[in-house]
């Protein structure tokens, strides 16, 4: 096979981020992203590796009945829902599986135990993100262009109205272009390092109504400030919070840490699990609010508390997990890495009038070691670990601190099916794992698992 060959593929299987798998006479491997389950297509090949190959769609000659006409104007090009062309039954399959699939191979979990996956209900597969972070950017026309950077790369593919984020997100963003428009000597150039605004970055709290704009500026301000600003909040009753983020970086991460509120509140609120939360601009706060909401509850159910226990949230982020089920057990412990968000989690805590909660900032894996040696013994731990998982170390370390239960809120299928084999060999069996679509349209599945000792 070379690049550029047009070959004839019937699409067989999908792999885990998402693209279409046919498998060619010789028994070459195709991947071909933007295809479906029973497609048979024209595939124009790209790149050639020693078994596999990667093409793209020239034609689709037959298609798979998994198939709907995308409504997006940039999905083939911006790569965040893989799966817009397709039924949202079949992509919930596909997720499915993907659990499945890990846990069984990797893991060696009875496939029973995978539970059916929670999906979203019909009026939530789209505008379900309660945060958009938008690069502006001048084309080589020099129009200005807002949108999605294109697959592993910084350039912008333009779009108006990404079919995740709600409305109101979609109507500010167009008075911004207007905005940048007329000034378009602020707009940031990446390589020269010169201009002003990089990004606008949008937050809503959607049990309040309560929306933050930020604009994420390399310095402290930028000429005409106050037209835009003074525009956005006539427009825009719902906007409560506008901030400049200061990001004089050269770098990729889109964020600095300064912010400067220029109208209104310094944070946002949102109610999760009855408990509200302040979104200030760096917060982590999970962007599908109701799939959160139901990842959290079969966490909650999964942890089973009565009240007496000691309670270990590891991960913690701002603290909600725990913070959920707080009233429900005699002490909380978090432990979270980053200190802005043990700063928020114990802030949280305070405005929920939760006072059995402590919070810890460290490395969980150091954390958990330093508590077992301090004697302490929780009767439940909650880990809602970065996508790589967590580390042996770790996994040793729970299990000698002899929890009944453990509660696994993973991101990643493969790294929860490695990590629960560990758990196995240390005499904690896996009870049950539900998956739960907490990012429709694209590629990524959460799973909660509950876990017991033997
Ligand atoms: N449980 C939270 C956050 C989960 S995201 C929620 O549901 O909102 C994972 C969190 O792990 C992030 O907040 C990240 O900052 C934190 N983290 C990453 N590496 C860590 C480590 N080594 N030790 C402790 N926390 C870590």
């Amino acid at each position: 096979m070379n690049k550029n060959d047009i070959i004839r593929l019937h699409i067989v299987d999908m792999t885990a981020d998402g693209s279409g798998v046919g498998k060619c006479d010789d028994g070459t491997v195709v991947f071909v992203p933007d295809t479906a389950v029973g497609d048979v297509c024209d595939v124009r090949i790209l790149k050639v590796k020693k078994n596999l190959c990667y093409g793209k769609i020239e034609q689709i000659v037959e298609s798979s009945s998994d198939r709907v006409e995308p409504q997006c104007e940039v999905s083939t090009r911006c790569g965040g829902c893989v799966y817009r062309h397709l039924k949202y039954e079949a992509e919930l399959r596909i997720k499915q599986k993907k659990v499945y699939d890990a846990v069984t191979r990797i893991g060696k979990v009875d496939g029973a135990k995978v539970k059916t996956i929670i999906g979203a209900d019909d009026v939530r597969i789209d505008r379900y993100r309660n945060k958009a972070q938008i690069p502006v950017g001048l084309n080589k026309n020099g129009e200005v262009e807002m949108g999605f950077y294109s697959k592993h790369s910084h350039r912008i593919a333009p779009c108006s109205d990404c079919l995740l984020s709600p409305d109101i997100f979609t109507r500010i963003s167009a008075t911004f272009k207007e905005f940048v428009t007329k000034y378009p000597y602020l707009i940031y150039n990446e390589e020269k390092h010169s201009g002003k605004i990089r990004h606008l970055y949008l937050r809503i709290g959607e049990c309040t109504n309560e929306v933050m704009v930020c604009v994420v500026v390399n310095g402290k301000s930028f000429e005409h400030q106050e037209e835009l600003f003074n525009s956005i909040i006539e427009k825009y009753s719902e906007v409560k919070s506008i901030v400049i983020n200061v990001n004089k970086s050269k770098t990729n991460v889109i964020l600095g840490y300064e912010n400067i509120v220029v109208f209104g509140k310094e944070a946002i609120t949102d109610v999760l699990c009855d408990l509200t939360f302040e979104l200030s601009p760096l917060a982590f706060y999970q962007v599908n609010r109701v799939q959160a909401q139901r990842l959290y509850e079969k966490a909650r159910e999964y942890a089973h508390l009565h009240g007496d226990e000691v309670l270990m949230d590891l991960y913690c982020g701002t603290g909600t997990i725990g913070l959920s089920m707080a009233k429900e057990c005699k002490e909380l412990i978090g432990v979270e890495i980053i200190d802005k968000a043990i700063e928020n989690a114990n802030k949280n805590a305070k405005n929920n009038g939760i006072e059995n909660a402590r919070f810890i900032c460290s490395d969980a894996e150091e954390a958990a070691l330093k508590l077992k040696r301090e004697g302490i013994t929780p009767d439940v731990i909650v880990v809602d670990p970065p996508r790589k998982g967590l580390t042996e170390k770790l996994i040793d370390t729970i299990a000698q601190m002899n929890p009944t239960r453990v509660v696994y809120v993973s991101c990643d299928p493969a790294t929860l099916g490695r990590d629960l084999k560990q758990f196995e060999e240390n005499d904690y069996s896996v009870k049950e794992i539900t998956p739960v679509d907490l990012f429709p349209r694209t590629a990524h599945v959460e799973s909660v698992c509950l876990l017991e000792k033997e």
